[in-house]
């Protein structure tokens, strides 16, 4: 063995404590950082020849890139949609390495089990049935592509062809219609080979970016067929929810695949006060629930569900001597893109263990709440003007007077030691959007990202 793993080998109870004092360092001060640091970037250096041991990795990586990391796990980073990591997620996390688990197949350890576990408590969590089979993936990402995977096999049910075995390109024609679809709607499509375009903007309400279930009606019926519906619960700019319960109804009338991209939304279940926003989102073919953002587990994280496994078993399966038989209870191997894969779910268990329905619902509604005070404190803020209700965690905001891209832009820049907030455009208004899902994030820090807000309009 070579001797700098030797003596890392024989030092290791000692070289994690100083890790775990590291990190513990890092995490006393996150909340307290430039959240996003304006320092010039380390130069790249060459691969080393020689090694120098865990502790010179440790020192080198405080000093070269831990200053120009952001302060992402801490309360006042609100861009995007970022949650952190609870202390029990965090944990979770620490294991999951340590343990370094496989969990493609069964024939190792109860690894599976365990992510079987977890699914269920997140079924519960979400208010689904045991219909909903649950897995989990890096990202909402992939959990929106898996669903649209087992969307495009269950369009070749309905054609009685396979695509999984003879390809997109036996399906003919695809229509995925959607009113506000993430980006990450067209970016599986396309990895899917389905193609970007075969995804159809349906209008959304006036004022809106949730779908108008009428136009989606018409668009059905003009679509002569089977097709994919992609519901958002949830927009990324205003958190918007397209009627679900309508359109579940619509089913009735027109055959369709019936896929929710609940990145965050699905959090929504947890507050007795917005439950009614994903009202039928059992009923969903296929969902889609990221768990990096509002679970607060470390990235990547994400849940696929579905009604199908048979079809998710068709796409994903990945026969081979060596692995053992299919089976009723399908290896994961068998249901996502990936075959080796980590003990993903671990981190989750430990935070829902750990705090339980009741602790993941105080992070939920704690968020909503400052929210809803930031989006207050923009709307009685001079020279700053509200783009849409706060309907849950985001404000989406703008310049009162001649937003240019460029003035937001400034304006985000002018936070960014204090707070990290997103542009966007909405309705081809440039805006800013602040989001909040960090487990930490309290009124106080709500203040302050306000308190900064109203200094910084005055300079841009
Ligand atoms: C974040 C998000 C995604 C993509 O999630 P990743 O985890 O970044 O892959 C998809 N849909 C919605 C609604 C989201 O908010």
């Amino acid at each position: 063995m070579h001797p700098r793993l030797t003596t890392d080998r024989d030092g290791l109870p000692h070289l994690l404590e100083a890790v775990q004092q590291h990190a513990t360092g890092v995490l006393a001060q996150v909340s307290e950082r430039e959240v996003v640091p304006a320092v010039a970037l380390p130069e790249p250096e060459p691969l080393p020849a020689q090694g120098a041991g865990l502790q010179t990795a440790l020192d080198e990586f405080a000093a070269r890139w831990e200053p120009v990391l952001s302060a992402s796990a801490g309360p006042r980073y609100l861009g995007f949609v970022t949650g952190g990591a609870t202390p029990a997620a965090l944990a979770g996390d620490w294991l999951t390495s340590t343990w370094d688990q496989n969990v493609m197949s069964s024939l190792d350890g109860a690894g599976q089990h365990l992510e079987r576990e977890t699914v269920g408590w997140l079924r519960t969590l979400f208010g689904l049935s045991g219909q909903q089979h649950g897995t989990f993936v890096s990202g909402a990402t992939m959990s929106n592509t898996v669903g649209l995977a087992i969307a495009r096999e269950w369009l070749g049910e309905q054609r009685g062809v396979s695509p999984a075995e003879h390809g997109a390109g036996a399906l003919g024609t695809v229509r995925v219609l959607s009113g506000a679809a993430h980006s990450s709607i067209a970016k599986g499509l396309s990895m899917l080979g389905l193609g970007r375009r075969a995804l159809v903007r349906v209008p959304t309400l006036p004022g809106r970016e949730a779908v108008d279930p009428a136009a989606l009606e018409q668009a059905l019926a003009e679509a002569d067929g089977p097709c994919v519906v992609v519901v958002n619960a949830g927009t990324v700019n205003t958190v918007d929810f397209d009627d679900l319960s309508a359109i579940v109804a619509l089913r009735e009338r027109y055959p369709f695949w019936l896929h929710v991209d609940a990145a965050f939304g699905a959090f929504a279940a947890l507050s007795p006060e917005h439950a009614h926003l994903v009202d039928g989102l059992d009923q969903a073919d296929s969902i889609c629930v990221d768990l990096h953002k509002w679970l607060n587990v470390p990235y990547d994280s994400a849940v696929q569900f579905t009604r199908r496994p048979d079809l998710q078993t068709r796409v994903f399966q990945n026969a081979a001597a060596y692995l053992g038989p299919l089976g009723d209870t399908p290896d994961m191997a068998h249901l996502t893109p990936e075959n080796s894969r980590r003990l993903r779910a671990l981190a989750a268990w430990f935070t829902l263990r750990a705090y339980g329905q009741d602790g993941h619902r105080e992070i939920t509604e704690r968020c909503v709440a400052c929210a809803r005070a930031l989006g207050d404190a923009v709307d009685s803020t001079p020279g700053l003007r509200l783009l849409a209700p706060v309907r849950l965690n985001v404000v989406c905001f703008t310049l009162a007077d001649n937003p240019t891209a460029e003035r937001i832009t400034a304006l985000a820049d002018q936070l960014a030691a204090e707070a990290f907030l997103t542009p966007t455009v909405l309705d081809g208004v440039p805006a800013l959007r602040a989001a909040f899902s960090n487990w930490q994030t309290t009124e106080d820090d709500t203040r302050r990202v306000a308190a900064a807000l109203r200094a910084a309009v005055h300079k841009v």
